[in-house]
């Protein structure tokens, strides 16, 4: 059974948190996700045994996956994110301070402990050498933006073919088997500009806007009501940006409108777009001076896990026997990588340490836990790998 040195794995988080990586699409300019890359491919490479590798997932942005064991198992992939959110108004965002059990600053708990984790995990295995399958490790960039990382790492799965994937976000020890999607979409209603005084010709696309957001509402009121999934509670909908009009004395000949809709899973996008135009052809029949047209954006699936699928009862299986009870199954309300690697054909879950502050100003990780995360971690990946089903 791998121990892992508690000094060496708070060090290491340090020196992680200490190399800002703020995602380069939240804060222009910002470089820290090679920086980070490159200070975790180095150290790995030390360590023989470890294939290391950095793939570039788009514009010259890094992934580092680094791969251990060549046994005739199974394979396990691991997935963690190197970027982190911007440290606005934080005080000293890189300077990690150890305080009654906990590391503080950006990224120590999204997800450099986890990262840090994934490195030690790599190390040891290596250092023990007959691993009985292969882990391969994906630290990956982008994920608090466009998650073009994971979309990279999916794009050459057959290169790695992973039996199963774990997401190593923050679940405090419990497996999340669940998270919502999301579906942006922009409804534009045209009218006619006229000047203000000429109320026989002009058609004023925000009233008919205002339509539509009358109907939007009732909908979302309707979609919390509906079933809740277990694990993500209800789907839900919201107005996000509005804008319309060109001057104060003019009837608007546009409004534009753009929403965000959380999906739950067994929902579709076709689903969405469908309940959208209903709305819209039926405030189109009512009126025939009222037009709108109706354009989906960016789709992000939600995810799903069965409650009995291997992954996830080897991992509640390992970490009863070590912690001395058995995770809980959870369901997560934001969106996760997850999604693509399970879209990908990978059976997927989410495990991982705990900590507060995520994209607030106070971040911190549980030093204790991320140690018990690690103690898991490496029975499972054992468990799972020496299995060659
Ligand atoms: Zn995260």
């Amino acid at each position: 059974m791998i121990e892992f040195d508690k000094q060496r794995l708070t060090e290491t988080l340090a020196e992680l948190v200490s190399i800002p990586s703020i995602n380069p699409d939240l804060n222009p300019g910002a470089e820290g996700e090679r920086q980070i890359a490159e200070f975790i491919a180095g150290r790995l490479r030390e360590t023989p045994g470890i294939d290391v590798e950095l793939q570039d997932a788009g514009n010259g942005r890094p992934n580092v996956i680094a791969t251990v064991g060549s046994g005739s198992g199974r394979t396990l992939m691991l997935n963690g994110h190197i970027d982190t959110v911007g440290v606005a108004g934080m005080a000293a965002p890189f300077d990690p301070v150890v305080e009654d059990g906990r590391l503080y600053g950006r990224g120590s708990s999204d997800m450099k402990g986890a990262d840090a984790v994934m490195m030690l995990l790599l190390e040891e295995i290596a250092r023990a050498g007959d691993f009985p399958g292969r882990i391969v490790a994906t630290f990956v960039v982008d994920e608090e933006y466009a998650s073009i990382g994971t979309q990279a790492v999916c794009r050459d799965i057959g290169r790695w073919k992973p039996d199963a994937a774990l997401v190593l976000e923050g679940t405090r020890l419990d497996v999340s088997i669940a998270h919502k999607g999301f579906v942006w979409a922009t409804i534009t209603t045209r009218g006619h500009a006229a000047h203000g005084s000429r109320y026989q010709k002009g058609i004023d696309a925000i009233a008919h806007m205002g339509r539509v957001i009358v109907e939007l509402e009732a909908l979302s009121k309707e979609l919390v009501q509906r079933p809740k999934h277990r694990y993500v509670g209800p789907p839900s909908l919201h107005a996000s940006l509005i804008r319309g009009g060109q001057e104060l004395s003019s009837y608007p000949e546009e409004c534009v409108l753009e929403i965000e809709r959380r999906t739950v899973p067994g929902e579709s996008d076709d689903q969405v777009h469908a309940e959208f135009q209903e709305i819209l052809d039926r405030l189109a029949g009512e009126d025939p001076q009222f037009t709108a047209t109706l354009e989906m954006g960016l789709v992000r699936e939600p995810f799903e896990i069965a409650e009995d699928a291997e992954i996830v009862q080897i991992v509640r299986d390992q970490a009863a026997e070590l912690l001395g009870h058995t995770p809980e199954l959870t369901g997560g309300m934001g969106w996760m990588d997850s999604a693509l690697l399970s879209g990908a054909g990978v059976p997927t879950a989410i495990f991982g340490p705990a900590g507060e502050g995520a994209h607030a100003l106070e971040e911190w990780s549980d030093l204790d836990i991320l140690h018990q995360f690690a103690t898991v971690l490496a029975a499972t990946s054992y468990a799972f790998c020496s299995d060659s089903r």
